[in-house]
């Protein structure tokens, strides 16, 4: 299925081709501040559909382009490489339209050395 997303303020859109039943819970530093849940697909399977352009934040090894609305501020996705070499995004389900979240198996991830 396609679900859709988008910021606060619907500047950054988007489109996700997947199903979603796990996500992720990540303790890095970045992910404990901002509270996210992420899940991951096939960089293919996001695409932007807002008007606004995206900020990019990167950290540590600057490998992942954290996206984030420069309107409101609000963080729905990120686009990088996969150890594997491809091309990978990820998006935060928070920011996904209608999606209840207490159907999801929340998975923790150990990111803290990051
Ligand atoms: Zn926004």
């Amino acid at each position: 299925m396609t679900h859709t997303g988008r910021c606060h303020c619907g500047s950054l859109a988007f489109e996700l081709d997947g199903e979603i039943a796990e996500v992720y819970d990540c303790n890095c530093s970045m992910c404990r501040r901002r509270g996210g849940l992420l899940t991951f697909a096939p960089a293919a399977a996001l695409r932007e559909t807002g008007s606004g352009t995206p900020g990019t934040y990167r950290f540590d090894t600057h490998k992942i382009a954290h996206h984030f609305c420069t309107t409101c501020g609000i963080a729905p996705y990120s686009r990088g490489t996969g150890p594997d070499g491809a091309e990978m995004a990820c998006v935060n389900v928070r920011c996904i339209d209608g999606l209840d979240l207490a159907t999801l198996k929340i998975v923790q991830v150990d990111g803290a050395r990051f």
